[in-house]
């Protein structure tokens, strides 16, 4: 197979991929998306599970380049989504720029051609200036490491990876976790399962939310009235960086979320016992904050068991708590996340000197240069990399700071004739020193729970420390003067 050789390559089709695309179509850099699938999508091409929807509002988790004005609800479901991506896709003309099946599973630096070769599961090699990761952090699931996990003799499966073969009509289904994916998939499958048992390690804070469909009336006039649209996202960007403020700097004014969160448990648990499980102890904002109108009905609901009990192992029919109970179980549901502060791992990545960056970043934690680019690893950018995920508001809109950046950014290698750049170690580390002084405030840190926004080394690689404007000023000018740049192959030789 001859290697495949373009300007830039770009890893995944979400939102990050597709965005970074249209932006180096707009700068006439040649470019290849490499998609694992045999669709684009990302996250909302393979989160399929009953009741999947976004939680941020879809006026603000769109792109700001392509509104879309007609969104059926204020938090969208999964289809609607996933189709609006396609249709951003099609109109940019980007699917004959994209591989599909193509995992890519390894990335070398060759310093002498200033090159990045690029290799996927099937052994084809893609040569490339730049390299774009727009893989994320929330692709590779994880199914925690319970005793007798493949022992099981019904169906299981990850949330991400949902079955839609099994019929869960009439079963008894466990859900284990009660994160953001659980409490969407919940309240959809109540009506439809015999029995369900909702295994929860930690109650999170849900606050009330009305997600009804938006009358006819307002769909016209987000369509036809000039403006609305527009002032209706500013108004939820505002409201959002304002729990966002409380988040990063006043930590103390959550305890008004955490009043609305009990209100919402009382309003539908009867139980007082219940209620007790329900209700967290920990700082609301420390562990995602969830918003549902159904999750505590559905729970109320007499086919439902909140089972807080450890998880002693899986046996072949059902699941064994610590207290000696054993719970048969026909279907069960990982609800329980995905690998984040590892998830650079899916690709081998080799830099300058045959620095491998597993290695570091297993060694040292995850860190990048303003969450892009990183020292040592010329011409490399990530999307949603380190500290750049948040707990407030939309990652579209950091998407969007991170593709300007990485534009502005392959932009200044052309403009000084160089053949790439990776910032310096100095300015690297500068600038996560002040992010992990932020964040020692936050209530990510401070609010008492335990979560996977922090790694093996208890810091937290990520979340943004502060409000996303800050992050748009932080990135909104490129300075080449904390880069190291490497003049082209030829250059160096003369
Ligand atoms: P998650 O928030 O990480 O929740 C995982 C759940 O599984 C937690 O309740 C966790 O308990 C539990 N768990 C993990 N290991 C366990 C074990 N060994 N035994 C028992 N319980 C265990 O995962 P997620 O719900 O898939 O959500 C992940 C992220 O995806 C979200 O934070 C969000 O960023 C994104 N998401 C977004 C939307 C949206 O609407 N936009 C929807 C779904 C997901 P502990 O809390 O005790 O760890």
């Amino acid at each position: 197979m001859p290697a495949i050789t373009t300007r830039a390559l770009i890893i995944g089709s979400g939102f990050s991929g597709l965005g970074m695309a249209i932006a180096l179509k707009k700068q006439g850099v040649d470019f290849l998306i490499l998609e694992k699938a045999e669709e684009i999508g990302g996250t909302w091409r393979d989160n399929t599970y009953p009741g999947c929807a976004c939680d941020i509002p879809s006026h603000m988790y769109s792109f700001s380049f392509e509104p879309k004005a007609d969104w059926t609800h204020m938090w969208s479901f999964q289809p609607e989504i996933f189709d609006y991506l396609k249709g951003v896709a099609d109109k940019h003309d980007l699917r004959r720029s994209i591989r599909f099946g193509a995992h890519v599973e390894r990335a070398q630096w060759y310093e002498d051609e200033a090159r990045w070769h690029v290799f996927d599961a099937t052994g084809q090699e893609y040569i490339a200036q730049f390299l774009v990761s727009g893989a994320g952090g929330l692709h590779i699931p994880l199914i925690p490491e319970i005793p007798g996990v493949d022992d099981f003799g019904g169906t299981a499966f990850h949330s991400a990876q949902w079955d839609h073969s099994v019929d869960i009509r009439g079963k008894r289904v466990a859900v284990i976790g009660t994160g953001a994916s659980a409490i969407q998939i919940v309240p959809a499958i109540i009506d439809d399962v015999a029995e369900l048992q909702l295994y929860q390690r930690t109650p999170a804070w849900v606050m009330p939310r009305p997600n009804n469909a938006f009358p006819q009336w307002m769909r016209t006039v987000f369509v036809t009235v000039p403006g609305v649209r527009a002032l209706l996202r500013a108004g939820i960007y505002w409201i959002h960086e304002g729990v966002g403020f409380a988040m990063t700097r006043q930590p103390r004014l959550l305890k008004i979320g955490e009043l609305m969160g009990k209100w919402n448990i009382n309003r539908s648990i009867k139980d007082p016992e219940l209620r007790r499980k329900l209700t967290p102890h920990y700082r609301a904002g420390c562990k995602r904050i969830l918003n549902s109108d159904t999750y505590y009905r559905a729970i109320a609901n007499p086919k439902t068991t909140v089972i807080t009990e450890r998880i002693d192992r899986i046996t072949p029919g059902g699941v064994l708590t610590a207290d000696g109970v054993e719970h048969p179980v026909d279907v069960l549901v990982w609800a329980t996340g995905f690998h984040v502060t590892d998830s650079y791992t899916y690709v081998d990545i080799t830099g300058v000197g045959g620095e491998d960056l597993v290695d570091r970043w297993n060694a040292e934690g995850m860190a990048a240069h303003r969450g892009i680019t990183v020292a040592g690893m010329p011409n490399l950018f990530f999307l949603l990399g380190p500290n750049t995920a948040l707990g407030h508001n939309s990652v579209v809109f950091m998407i969007e700071s991170q593709i300007r950046y990485a534009a502005q950014a392959i932009a200044a290698v052309d403009a000084a004739g160089a053949a790439a750049l990776a910032p310096s170690r100095r300015a690297q580390d500068e600038f996560n020193a002040e992010l992990q002084r932020d964040l020692a405030g936050t209530v990510f840190s401070t609010g008492g729970c335990q979560s996977w926004y922090m790694d093996a080394h208890g810091a937290n690689r990520t979340l943004w420390s502060g409000m996303t404007w800050q992050y748009w000023l932080a990135t909104r000018t490129f300075k080449p003067s904390e880069y190291v740049f490497t003049p082209q192959p030829e250059m160096a030789r003369s």
